[in-house]
């Protein structure tokens, strides 16, 4: 208690110190060559972005000239745009040849440490906002906390915790255990199998803290289970989840890979489909008629397809479902862009690698979609759908000075996504050009 209070009274004077050595209005100019402001349809150039205590104060023609003690960010010769939102990410794991093993290996304060190392990683990639849809351990949660009170850099984090799922599906965590040690408590992790357990396990995840509920719709690729697509909740669970999710303001992601699983899901109400591998033309049409959001994740697609092609990579009841899935994803992205589906930047990092989120960038782009819609659909699209858009997602004047340079012209040659020189949030620059 003594020394918590000694503590703020040296951050108190060092503030004091600093606002004196910087001048009591210090700002953050940056000379941008190009704009991307997120929602306007083309780009501007040649602007000053000024950020003033954590927000957007100014944006005008030109490059001002810095007051004493404004810090100058030159960005003439490449693109500032609003902060990255990942949509589907995993920060508290990253997927290799070690993942099996770490299964029993792993206790939460690993997790725990690692998540701290990717959200500083996908900071760094440009990515300001992520939705973290799933961890078992309860890390992300502590992270989002800690993040949102400044003791460690990180995205900010809309957080599912522990995704619902029903007995051997994908969200199972004790899949393949050893019947010596598999718990006997399923609902505990999140494992339920009747509309009654599906909106206690929804329940639990507001009692925890969750942001969002993420449920398991389908089979999935990762997990130690036979069927990569299978429907795995009934659409009464579904609704169950729904219905109780809309009572604590919880918007519901659903992981679905097979066509039934996705109609079930949606004609549940459910507000994205995560993966949507296999979606057929009713899939289309239903998502289009209810407004449902497609979170395409190629990248995780491609990363398991690649490493499948190593027969030792993964275990053996994975392997197949990796090849068969992985490469579908990329062309029912084209598919269901053409159709008119609502699309939102998301990657399913955790499975390739934190820190690479950017290249569904160029993903997306290959798969036929034109890099400023790309663009927005990484910004101001989640923004809104996640209710932060009075605070980030786009450049305006009043919005934080959540911003990612690249160098170059995105709109010319996407993959300079991948190589951000630029990344301020919470009125700290994390990387300078
Ligand atoms: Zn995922």
């Amino acid at each position: 208690m003594r020394r918590g209070v000694a503590v703020g009274r040296t951050l108190a004077l060092m503030l004091a110190l600093a606002l004196i050595a910087g001048g009591a209005h210090a700002a953050t100019l940056i000379h941008a060559g190009r704009l991307i402001d997120g929602v306007s349809p083309t780009a501007s150039l040649n602007q000053t972005v000024v950020v003033d205590a954590g927000k957007i104060t100014a944006i005008e023609p030109g490059f001002r000239a810095p007051a004493a003690g404004d810090r100058v960010i030159d960005l003439r010769n490449g693109t500032l745009l609003p902060g990255f939102i990942d949509s589907h990410v995993h920060l508290s794991d990253q997927q290799s040849r070690r993942t099996e093993l770490e299964r029993y290996t792993a206790n939460e304060a690993d997790r725990a440490i690692d998540a701290v190392v990717f959200a500083n990683r996908t900071l760094l990639a440009g990515f300001t906002t992520v939705r973290d849809l799933g961890d078992g351990s309860g890390a992300v949660i502590a992270l989002r906390n800690a993040i949102t009170a400044g003791k460690v850099p990180g995205p900010r984090i809309v957080a599912a915790g522990k995704p619902i799922g029903s007995t051997g599906g994908h969200a199972d965590p004790t899949n393949a255990y050893s019947r010596r040690i598999e718990p006997i408590d399923g609902i505990e992790d999140a494992v339920v199998d009747s509309p009654d357990a599906a909106r206690k396990a929804v329940r639990q995840r507001y009692k925890e803290g969750a942001n969002t509920i993420k449920i398991m719709a389908s089979g999935g690729v990762l997990s130690n289970e036979t069927h990569g697509l299978n429907p795995q909740m009934t659409e009464d669970e579904i609704r169950a989840v729904v219905e109780t999710a809309r009572d604590y303001g919880f918007k519901v992601a659903a992981h679905a890979h097979g066509a039934e699983s996705i109609k079930r899901a949606v004609r549940a109400g459910v507000d994205s489909i995560e993966h949507g591998t296999f979606m057929d033309d009713e899939c289309i049409k239903l998502m289009k008629q209810h407004g449902t959001f497609y979170v395409p994740t190629m990248s995780a697609g491609q990363w398991v397809f690649d490493k499948a092609q190593d027969p030792t990579f993964f275990p053996e009841i994975i392997r197949p479902k990796a090849l068969q899935i992985g490469p579908q994803i990329k062309s029912t992205f084209a598919k269901a862009y053409k159709a008119g589906v609502k699309i939102m930047f998301g990657t399913d990092t955790g499975v390739s690698a934190h820190g690479d989120n950017a290249r569904e960038f160029r993903l997306m782009v290959e798969g036929g979609m034109p890099a400023m819609e790309a663009i927005r659909d990484a910004t101001s699209v989640p923004a809104k759908f996640l209710e932060i858009d009075d605070k980030t997602g786009s450049i305006a004047i009043g919005k934080l000075g959540e911003l990612v340079g690249v160098p170059g012209d995105p709109l010319k040659d996407i993959s300079v996504m991948e190589h951000v020189v630029f990344v301020m949030k919470d009125n700290t620059v994390y990387k300078a050009p």
